[in-house]
């Protein structure tokens, strides 16, 4: 499913027969067609930079779903059959991506089957080339083993991309080239997929489902933008404009929700005939209107979800006739479920992953969210309290968003508050009055779903924290955090202006995580738990740091981060988490001293350079802009490494380079310029280079990104020196060599000389393949040469 979720969204033509729900029907319950069984030689599917050859063998399509044949399945099961498969990757980073799950950096592979689904114009292009062999023909006699073989594989195949191929037979794909999802088998990889999708940014992804013990991954072999689309600007972004939500939600006592949902839908393309939206599985949409008329859902069965579950699914709202660009149109949307979990002992939270309501693609809207609820329990959510009564056994509460904020979360308990005021905003920390039962880490979230549209995953703790279940009740530290959070809000506020909005609550869920809402942070319960004082170094130190530090202040950075400034796209995703997680460290820095954030960084040191599953480095799994993708079965937490420690890592790297004072202008400029807008990855190299000092070596800033952000490896440096001469004409002469990176690697490494009377040169010296030599005049002799004393460059000790 997570091909689904940035399509451009609406479609447009003439509507196909049937309602929604029949075509889903027939696309789920398709079958094969015994009268369109061929044995075929020397057919292709091009598809862009997706080449398919099915050399020699038979081919069988599927019945038509809406006057469209979806599918269709190759084998090569006559003497010297085979089908063959090439993708080429267009870039280094893809290739290596690919040779590490592969052992090959271009795909290239024969196969014995292959199942098609498709919404283009596939049907078409292989039955023109029939006439083309005269081995082709008709051969129904070996329809049977095939539509046996492979018709539940069909089932799952459809099912799986139900709502992706209805929303393609609904429009119709009149001159647009649809969905293209491919299933292949054979001996050395097993089974694994191709998906070519032109709606979504990078349209052709491969990779393959695997399971290890108990976890299933979808590992991402590649992921690209199709030949085609690497020539021609991307596609607009929204298709449809959303605006002023009204949610009217009763939460009933056994923690379900009913709500209906009302919000400004303004089409940006004419003749719209289905609007997506994104929405948890676990919430049944159960109707629909338009303007007051009726209008027809459809969500695809939350049981099938498989691959995305956990994230959330697309649904379709068909409009009783198409939609006008340009023109606001009232959606009302009921909808139900459980997305608030239980923890035990009254303590209650709202599952952090999928959306409790209709979304679509995370828009800046205002919110009026009116929360019913038993009367005993108490619910936090994004906004102002404009209205709060009781009626009989239920509250009843009225929030509003004094500004555009891009989801609305709420948490729920019972709780007891700290309210603090500071710089003209207001925090109010919930705790819960007893502890959840389990105070363990929850399982992590294994499945990775690689979604390329906006992410809203939580922040997980780096590291293995031992959380033992200590006998300490979460309100003793309710006072201490509050103060906390009000102090990094306050330090926020001074170098980065308003927060995202002005009212700012946290409450405690169960886990090691955290995660930052606009208006509500959601704080892992060991935050709110006194520790026993530590005097031990290392792991359990930086853990402690972590928890009672680190996370609070990372979860208010994303206040600004991730709220105010966005990043909506898979690859620019890590730049919130660096930025969150760097504004937290130059906040323990402030009030803690340096150390403490250097403990951090040589904490995030180690995990990158553990190794993986797979005996690699976790850092090498893949450059920092992989984002979600670097979860894989190679090195499992490769993302949360990745994104929080080698991210954080990058800006520290920057911030030597640049200083302080010019980097802390940096990020109060990139909440300035990119306030209520997404930035991407270059976007931020293009204004870092703003604020590099005058006459800096590599100014632009790419070397630094091609090596630190689109790269990887991690250097070991060593500096070897000498001084010849008489002073006052001394000449230091010196060597930075690295080792275990590959020879294309370089960085840029300080080397500090102090001379008498605590003067000091930095010498900048750029590593490489060879020894780097450098040579420095000076007056007098040194007092000491040392390789990068601070933390300038992310290296092995
Ligand atoms: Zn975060």
């Amino acid at each position: 499913m997570r091909w689904l979720l940035l399509l451009a969204l609406v479609v447009r033509a003439a509507p196909a027969a049937g309602t929604a729900a029949d075509v889903a029907r027939a696309i789920r319950e398709n079958g094969f067609d015994r009268d369109e069984c061929y044995r075929v030689r020397d057919i292709t599917i091009f598809k862009d930079d997706l080449k398919i050859y099915l050399t020699d063998g038979h081919l069988i399509f599927s019945q038509p779903v809406a006057g469209h044949r979806i599918a269709a399945v190759f084998a090569a099961d006559v003497e010297g059959g085979e089908g063959e498969v090439i993708l080429l990757p267009p870039n280094r980073a893809e290739r290596t991506s690919l040779a590490s799950f592969i052992n090959s950096p271009n795909l290239d592979e024969h196969f014995r089957v292959a199942l098609f689904l498709f919404t283009g114009a596939e049907y078409d292009a292989i039955m023109s080339q029939l006439p083309h062999n005269a081995a082709n023909r008709k051969d129904p006699d070996a329809a049977g083993g095939m539509v046996e073989a492979w018709t539940p594989a069909l089932r799952g195949l459809a099912a799986s991309f139900q709502t992706r191929v209805a929303l393609d037979l609904l429009g119709g794909t009149a001159g647009r080239p649809g969905l293209f999802a491919a299933l292949f088998d054979n001996a050395r990889l097993g089974r694994f997929d191709i998906i070519y999708d032109p709606y979504s940014p990078e349209q052709i992804v491969a990779g393959q489902v695997l399971v290890r013990g108990d976890s299933t991954y979808f590992n991402t072999w590649t992921s690209f933008q199709a030949r085609r689309s690497r020539r021609s600007p991307p596609p607009p972004a929204a298709d449809v404009v959303l605006s002023d939500y009204r949610i009217q939600a009763t939460l009933n006592p056994d923690l379900s929700l009913d709500c209906v949902t009302r919000v400004k839908v303004k089409p940006v393309v004419d003749g719209a005939t289905a609007v997506t939206f994104e929405i948890a599985p676990q919430m049944a949409v159960s109707a629909a209107t338009i303007d007051g008329r009726d209008a027809e859902v459809l969500q695809r069965d939350a049981l099938r979800a498989n691959i995305g579950r956990g994230g959330n699914d697309l649904f379709l709202v068909i409009p009783p006739e198409p939609l006008h660009a340009g023109r606001e149109y009232e959606f009302e949307l009921r909808h139900s479920g459980k997305v608030i979990l239980d923890a035990g002992d009254r303590v209650f939270y709202v599952t952090a992953r999928g959306n409790w309501y209709p979304g679509h693609n995370l828009q800046f809207a205002r919110y009026d969210l009116q929360f019913r609820y038993p009367v005993d329990l108490d619910l936090v959510a994004a906004g102002d309290v404009v209205e709060d009564r009781t009626e009989g056994d239920w509250r009843i509460t009225r929030r509003r968003t004094a500004a555009t904020i891009r989801f609305a979360a709420f948490n729920l308990g019972n709780y007891k508050h700290a309210r603090l005021e500071r710089a003209g905003f207001v925090v109010d920390v919930c705790a819960n009055r007893s502890l959840e039962r389990a105070l363990q880490p929850r399982p992590q979230e294994v499945v990775n779903v690689p979604v390329p549209g906006p992410s809203r995953r939580p922040t997980q703790v780096p590291m293995m924290v031992p959380p033992q279940p200590p006998p300490h009740s979460p309100i003793e530290r309710l006072q201490d955090l509050a103060a906390d959070v009000a102090s990094s809000l306050e330090f926020m506020v001074s170098r980065f202006g308003p927060p995202a909005l002005p009212h700012i609550a946290v409450s405690p869920i169960p886990g090691t995580f955290g995660q930052g809402f606009p208006g509500l942070i959601y704080l892992s319960t060991l935050a709110y738990l006194k520790d026993a004082p530590s005097s031990e170094a290392g792991p359990a130190q930086s853990a402690k740091i972590y928890l009672e530090d680190v996370l609070q202040a990372h979860e208010v950075a994303h206040q600004w981060w991730g709220n105010r400034v966005t990043a909506s796209f898979y690859r620019d995703s890590w730049l919130m988490e660096a930025l969150a997680n760097t504004s937290a460290l130059l906040y323990i820095e402030k009030r803690m001293g340096a150390h403490s954030a250097e403990t951090m960084l040589d904490t995030y040191r180690g995990l990158l350079l553990e190794k993986a599953p797979n005996g690699q480095t976790v850092e090498s799994a893949g450059p920092v802009v992989f984002g979600p993708r670097l979860d894989s079965s190679l090195a499992p937490t490769a993302y949360r490494t990745i994104t929080y420690g080698k991210g954080s890592w990058i800006m520290q790297m920057l911030r030597r380079r640049m200083g302080d004072q010019r980097f802390l202008s940096l990020l109060a400029e990139a909440i300035r310029r990119y306030d209520h807008r997404d930035i991407s990855t270059e976007e931020f190299r293009q204004l870092a280079a703003e604020f590099m000092p005058p006459r800096s070596e590599d100014p632009r800033l790419e070397t630094f990104f091609e090596q630190w952000v689109y790269g990887t490896g991690i250097p070991n440096l060593k500096l070897a020196w000498s001084v010849k001469g008489q002073a006052p004409a001394l000449r230091l002469t010196g060597t930075v060599t690295q080792s275990e990176v590959d020879e294309n690697f370089n960085a840029l490494v300080p080397v500090e000389i102090q001379i008498a009377r605590g003067q000091t040169v930095t010498e900048w010296v750029r590593t490489g393949g060879e020894p780097a030599h450098f040579t420095v005049s000076l007056k007098q002799p040194p007092v000491k040469v040392s390789l990068d004393p601070h933390y300038a460059v992310l290296r092995r000790l």
